[in-house]
């Protein structure tokens, strides 16, 4: 996807995701900044995109992860570590006891189970890659993990969506 950034001059600058938060430079000579991924994606009007639907489609293309760097030393690696992000968990409600009128009539009370349990709400969770160097990678913890899953703005957003998430390390 390609964006549009408005330089000084009038003339509109085209970048890319991989821009965001750069500078690029524009045919007057002057260097434009670019926003962030989620301004980006918030002025081309996308952000009704949600994350999780843009992580998805990246996930199946094989776009992930978009980071060349290690996000905890920003060294180049090719290095991978597999997070856990679980989003929503289905909730089992148990069923409520309700009074039954007309025990009430017959001096009872009288409680009726009612209705069956219900799931509420779905799985959602995601198994996502994150660049990490060998270094970066030893002594990782869940809580480490998180910190660098937040670094990732398409990640953070995702988070920022669901923030009630779990974050783990994955098993390889
Ligand atoms: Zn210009
Ligand atoms: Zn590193």
């Amino acid at each position: 996807m390609k964006y549009l950034v408005k330089c000084e001059c009038g003339h509109s600058v085209e970048v890319s995701a991989g821009d965001a938060g750069t500078k690029v430079s524009c045919h007057c000579q002057r260097l434009v900044d670019v926003p962030s991924l989620h301004r980006l994606r918030q002025s081309a009007g996308v952000s009704s995109i949600s994350a999780d639907l843009m992580i998805e489609t990246m996930l199946q293309q094989g776009r992930l992860p978009e980071e060349n760097e290690c996000v905890g030393c920003e060294k180049p690696t090719t290095g991978i570590v597999y997070v856990n992000i679980q989003c929503e968990r289905a909730e089992v409600r148990k069923p409520g006891y309700g009074l039954e009128l007309w025990g009430l009539l017959l001096g009872w009370i009288v409680l009726k189970r009612k209705g069956e349990a219900r799931i509420i709400g779905r799985d959602l969770s995601y198994r996502l890659p994150m660049r990490i160097c060998e270094n970066c990678r030893r002594g990782l913890n869940d809580r480490e993990a998180e910190k660098l899953v937040r670094r990732i703005p398409l990640y953070n957003e995702l988070l920022g969506k669901f923030p009630k998430a779990k974050v783990s390390l994955a098993m390889m």
